[in-house]
């Protein structure tokens, strides 16, 4: 199986990392691949750039077998829909189970991405917990888990695409908006993102400024 793990990455942080792991693991994927959003469609802009993002990401994972950082997304223009990522590992990898890997929080908001119905028919969804998000009691969302739904990671594995597995992981408390937050306030972020990654922030005086982007501001507070 092929994993797919998409995000801002706006930094990497642990609550990543273990996530990506934690998935391997359970799933006994051949790669997981980790994909940095250019133009992330339904939220404001990121606040550092594509290259520090990617370089962040290759300093945080490059020595971590299985891992690969996938800058597809980085270079397509336009904004960066899951669906025509999957679509293109599709192409490559015509004879795998595809698996999109995604928070609980992310999963609560699918129904609002493009052509989201489509996702299902190119991969199958594992969903992770998150602290603070709980999955869908009603609704789309929550019929289609009950329908697709399968009790083990491992059983995804039995078809190509259009499964859903929800799967606990260590619950871990970190969000890159509080990491943000920190950074622009004076405080560091040591001990919840890799020390390589620390490092580059520090070097290039990432997140310094206070939310420069007051739509970005808006998002965070919603
Ligand atoms: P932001 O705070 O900027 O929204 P984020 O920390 O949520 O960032 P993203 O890059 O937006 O990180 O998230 C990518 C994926 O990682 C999403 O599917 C999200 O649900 C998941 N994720 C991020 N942090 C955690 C965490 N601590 N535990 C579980 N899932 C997480």
């Amino acid at each position: 199986m092929i994993g797919v793990f998409g995000g801002t990455f706006d930094p990497v942080h642990f609550g990543h990392l273990r996530m990506a792991l934690e998935s391997a693991e359970a799933l006994g994927a051949e790669a997981i691949h980790l994909v940095p959003c250019r133009r992330p469609p339904h939220r404001p802009p990121t606040v550092a750039g594509a290259d520090d993002r990617l370089a962040m990401l290759r300093l945080a994972v490059d020595d971590v077998p299985g891992f690969v950082v996938d800058r597809r997304e980085l270079e397509r223009p336009g904004p960066s829909y899951m669906v025509d990522t999957l679509a293109s590992l599709r192409a490559e990898f015509a004879d795998r189970p595809i698996v999109l890997i995604l928070g609980m929080d992310a999963f609560r908001g699918l129904d609002h991405w493009h052509d989201w119905q489509r996702l299902l028919e190119l991969a199958h969804l594992l969903v992770l917990h998150r602290p603070g998000a709980v999955p869908p009691q009603a609704g789309i969302l929550s019929d289609l888990l009950r329908r697709r739904r399968v009790a083990a990671p491992r059983g995804l594995a039995v078809a190509m695409a259009g499964l859903i597995c929800v799967l606990p992981v260590t619950q871990l408390m970190i969000s890159a908006t509080a990491i943000r937050r920190q950074i622009a306030g004076g405080r560091s972020p040591r001990f919840l993102v890799p020390d390589a990654v620390l490092e580059h922030i520090e070097r290039r005086g990432l997140y310094r400024t206070p939310y420069p982007d007051p739509a970005r501001e808006a998002h965070d507070h919603a």
